[in-house]
């Protein structure tokens, strides 16, 4: 177990080193000073997509969904409170799947929403349909 991992920032996409015991403490951005876990999940687009999900040192799940897809909207507001809760241990983000579709090609996502869980670049988990946030929470926890 290391006792640095490297967080992407949410805001400027820089690679900073935090401390493991500090992750909790509400670290800043190195680069942009803004905090790094503000409990509210981070719109990932083709450009941030690898860098996100391949440099950072804590698992991170993405919501890919679209503005017109009912469900997705129903479920924004559970994802937005699991990522409260799952901060940070683990980072949400989201990818709109109708303007960023060469992403949502690669991971060959079928249908919406469907959330995927990464680590390491790798995606070891995924889940497709509307889950509130304790379901959320628990499929996080039970795929890290
Ligand atoms: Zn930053």
């Amino acid at each position: 177990m290391s006792d640095y991992k490297h967080i992407v920032c949410p805001h400027c996409v820089a690679v900073n080193r935090i401390p493991t015991t500090r992750l909790a403490d509400k670290p800043q951005c190195g680069k942009c000073h803004k905090v790094l876990f503000a409990a509210h999940p981070t719109e990932l687009t083709n450009n941030t997509f690898g860098k996100f999900i391949g440099r950072n040192d804590i698992p991170v799940v993405v919501d890919f969904w679209a503005p017109w897809c009912g469900p997705c909207k129903a479920m924004a507001p559970a994802f937005e409170q699991a990522a409260a809760q799952l901060e940070p241990t683990v980072r949400l983000a989201k990818l709109n799947t109708e303007t960023e579709q060469g992403i949502a090609a690669q991971f060959r996502i079928q249908s919406i929403p469907t959330i995927a869980l990464f680590r390491n670049g790798q995606e070891i988990a995924r889940q497709s349909g509307a889950l509130g946030t304790a379901d959320i929470v628990r499929w996080v926890r039970a795929s890290c």
